[in-house]
């Protein structure tokens, strides 16, 4: 998962009217009394293999799908289906059953707020939304999170709670209104974790070429060089909101999110920047800093840390989104 919209409400998933077809003849991936899931899959060759399985662009999916008018092709699944998937890719399968389900219960919580009834489809199986890539990518643990809770989700004020997840926090959740802008809801305003430590995201070192920098900031440099790179403007989980360009002519500061986008995401993991050091004389900065992702809602190697030490799916939720309560659907 990437980034989310706060996004709450009780929103009617949408469905396609040929699922309302004779009950007999009803697919049974998208037979339950909700309308089908709508997942965007895009252009590529679909073709029906049987009742509730078809191919796309070679790989098995659940459901049935329809086409666009621009010709991209949307699955219909139902969600437990849809779920199989998600939790497979989001989570490692290995992890711990209650850490599985914690998962299974979010993303299903953000599909159901993320439905859409006048959008043409409701997600996207990418990490803007959640990745999904069909029955190849289940697993059997996967499959039984989302069976032992099936239709179980998170609300927050009788609505469903908006959810976002990341893979490591670094000790502390962040505030979704700091990440994004906007008020948060009250379940994504950050909190203390440490259940996250044994991460191999939880503290890192990056070494950065002052030579790259310039390179990745060479529309604000305009030729200038740098002669210092610090973190600005730290919020309230100790995330930087900007970093700060320093040339012989000045300081140029620039937000935090794009200076990751442009330095790279997985150069530098997260914006939990504890130091940066001077520029050091082989013409580098020395980072530190913690932890893998935005940061906002479930931190799921927090996840796992909790799930280990005996914690249930639930007990796990209302850590990460305090002020939820469960539901079914
Ligand atoms: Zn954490």
């Amino acid at each position: 998962m990437h980034r989310r919209a706060f996004l709450t409400g009780l929103v009617a998933i949408s469905g396609a009217a040929p699922v309302w077809a004779a009950m007999d003849d009803v697919d049974p991936a998208v037979s339950s009394i909700k309308p089908a899931l709508r997942v965007l899959l895009g252009r590529g060759q679909a073709s029906m293999l049987g009742p509730g399985e078809f191919l796309f662009n070679g790989r098995h999916y659940r459901g049935s799908f329809s086409l666009l008018p621009n010709g991209d092709v949307v699955n219909l699944v139902d969600i437990e289906s849809y779920l199989y998937s998600v939790v497979t890719r989001e989570m490692p399968p290995s992890w711990p059953i209650s850490a599985l389900q914690a998962q299974a219960i979010a993303a299903r919580t953000y599909v159901l707020a993320r439905s859409n009834p006048q959008r043409a489809y409701d997600v996207v199986p990418s990490e803007i939304d959640q990745v999904y890539s069909g029955i190849e990518s289940e697993t059997e643990s996967g499959r039984a999170a989302v069976s032992a809770t099936a239709g179980d989700v998170l609300q927050l004020d009788g609505h469903f709670a908006s959810i976002a997840y990341s893979s490591c926090c670094g000790g502390h959740t962040e505030n979704a209104g700091d990440a994004w802008g906007g008020r948060a809801p009250v379940n994504l305003r950050g909190v203390v974790c440490g259940h996250c430590t044994d991460s191999p995201w939880y503290r890192w070192t990056r070494t950065l070429r002052l030579a790259d920098l310039a390179v990745a900031f060479a529309a604000e440099l305009q030729g200038e060089a740098i002669i210092g790179f610090a973190a600005s403007d730290i919020d309230r989980s100790g995330r930087a909101r900007a970093f700060s360009l320093q040339t012989e002519r000045g300081v140029r500061s620039i937000p935090a999110t794009r200076a990751r986008a442009r330095i790279g995401t997985r150069v530098l993991p997260s914006l939990l920047v504890h130091s940066i050091s001077p520029p050091q004389a082989d013409g580098t900065v020395v980072i530190e800093g913690g932890g893998l992702g935005h940061g906002v809602g479930l931190c799921q190697w927090g996840a796992r840390g909790l799930a280990r030490t005996n914690a249930s799916a639930l007990a796990i939720l209302s850590w990460y989104f305090p002020g939820t309560t469960t539901a079914h659907e």
